[in-house]
């Protein structure tokens, strides 16, 4: 094991004391997959592993469900996490109460809704139109 891939092993580590987080929290997670993001922070460590858990298992990433697919491309069809052994510590150290609130029904308009690249959007709006150029 490499210097930096020993020493994020190290902080790996301390955070699993210091943080609590372990693989027996079992939350109150219904599988919805709203909160598996195409971007997550990850560790050296984190990349690391799930490399090697991808490469041992064969794991494919799934196709894109839109044309621009914000979902982490390691959620199946039927919504589970196809890498769960090997998932970033910020999957593992997420606690989700949102079944609890009852707000997994998805949001007012989310039948018509698109997704939207928020840099893109908040650019956009203080782009000249071809009306304001003159
Ligand atoms: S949003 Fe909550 S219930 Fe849905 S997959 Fe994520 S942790 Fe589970
Ligand atoms: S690695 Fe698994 S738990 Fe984490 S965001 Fe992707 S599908 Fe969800």
């Amino acid at each position: 094991m490499g210097g930096e891939l020993a020493e994020a092993a190290a902080l790996h580590a301390r955070l699993m004391v210091e943080q609590q987080v372990t693989d027996l929290y079992t939350g109150d997670c219904r599988g919805c997959g709203e909160c598996c993001s195409r971007f997550l922070p990850m560790s050296l460590l984190d990349r690391a592993r799930l490399r090697a858990y991808v490469r041992r298992h064969g794991v494919a990433a799934h196709a894109p469900w839109a044309r621009l697919d914000l979902t982490c491309p390691y959620l199946t069809d039927g919504r589970e996490c196809s890498v769960y052994e090997a998932r970033p510590e910020v999957c593992r150290a997420y606690r989700c109460d949102l079944h609890a609130r009852g707000e997994l029904d998805g949001f007012t308009g989310a039948d018509r809704a698109v997704p939207v690249d928020m840099r893109e959007f908040a650019e956009s709006i203080w782009e000249k139109t071809e009306g304001d150029r003159g």
